[in-house]
């Protein structure tokens, strides 16, 4: 892990306050967008509901996360939740993938009561065919997915922000709450309760250089495809109020190139082997603060990796090569090793 000299004490959690006294009973974001199911493009309805949020924010948080602001700062009631959930299926279309984020974890009781997860998941039985929450490695349980599944008979999905497979950069870098080790056997138990298991790989925390960042992503492709059934590549984008945004205003953190992106797609795609979905939808992509290249081949670029999460052929984006841009980004990823 390479250089960035660290800035003064961590105030993250203080600067990811939330607006106290937030409206309890309207979701914070709802949407609609491209995915796959069984090899096949479908729509995905997605829902953001206004939570506790992740505890772990709340007292020290990782580097590059800001969801903290988005979250309730208190702890949502069961009713809450419910008339959440039923002001987002006003905009529900029938999407045959289901996500509902929280900006923390869904199986997390103090973000949503045990008592309301079927009353949710059922919302969406015999019009949904998956089912995806995001959660800590801690949370999960086989009761934890029972409760899902009291409401849901379709599948069910956990998505896991495992980010890296090296503990130095989990540790130090992203600064995560759980270990490597833990968010493994986590995959395992969804494996045991026959729920998927999806891993978020970050691409590019802090302190890595963007060579380190490729190498450290392909890396953990490696070592956790055969624990997940989908595994996304995350390329860190700039949240308000982080450690990484601090690092970026004062010039000590680009995010990824989208070449380094493309790289570790196509190596990850070989890596992770036919079974194994890689996929990535860079939040941001395009502009300063996500992944970007010169910014006039960043379309081409994001289409292409679009395609390739979608439908998994990556024929578009290994023809995807000429911007003169490609040659500073090689010249810099392969100067930045030699510099102090
Ligand atoms: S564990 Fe996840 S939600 Fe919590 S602070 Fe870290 S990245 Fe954000
Ligand atoms: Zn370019």
């Amino acid at each position: 892990m390479k250089s960035a000299t660290r800035p003064e004490a961590l105030t993250i959690a203080v600067d990811r306050k939330p607006v106290p006294a937030q409206d309890g009973r309207t979701p914070l974001k709802v949407w609609h967008e491209k995915e796959a199911l069984g090899g096949n493009p479908c729509d995905a309805f997605v829902i953001i509901l206004r939570t506790s949020g992740c505890y772990w924010a709340h007292t020290r948080g990782c580097t590059m996360c800001g969801y903290a602001r988005e979250t309730l700062g208190r702890e949502a009631t069961g009713e809450e939740i419910r008339d959440q959930v039923a002001r987002a299926m006003r905009e529900y279309r029938g999407e045959p993938y289901v996500k509902i984020y929280t900006s923390g974890s869904f199986l997390d009781p103090r973000e949503v009561p045990v008592e309301v997860r079927s009353e949710v998941t059922r919302a969406f039985q015999g019009k949904a065919q998956r089912f995806l929450v995001e959660s800590l490695p801690e949370f999960v349980t086989p009761e934890a997915i029972q409760n899902l599944r009291d409401g849901f008979s379709g599948e069910i999905e956990v998505a896991l922000g495992l980010e890296t497979t090296q503990d130095d950069v989990l540790q130090k870098a992203v600064t995560k709450v759980s270990t490597v080790q833990e968010y493994l056997d986590a995959a395992r138990r969804l494996r045991d309760t026959g729920a998927l298991a999806k891993a978020y790989l970050l691409l590019k925390p802090p302190f890595l250089t963007e060579r380190e960042a490729i190498e450290d992503a392909v890396l953990s492709v490696r070592r956790c495809r055969e624990l997940f059934d989908t595994i996304s590549i995350n390329p860190v984008h700039i949240q308000g109020g982080t450690l990484v945004e601090r690092l970026w205003r004062r010039g000590l953190y680009r995010p990824p190139w989208l070449w380094s992106l493309r790289e570790v797609m196509l190596r990850g795609k070989e890596a992770a082997g036919e079974k194994v979905r890689l996929v990535s939808f860079p939040t941001s992509g395009g502009n300063s603060r996500g992944t970007h290249n010169c910014l006039s081949c960043d379309g081409r670029v994001l289409r292409a990796v679009e395609k390739a999460a979608i439908t998994q052929d990556f024929g578009m984006l290994q023809s995807v090569l000429e911007c003169r841009c490609r040659d500073q980004w090689q010249w810099e990823t392969s100067l930045e090793a030699l510099a102090p």
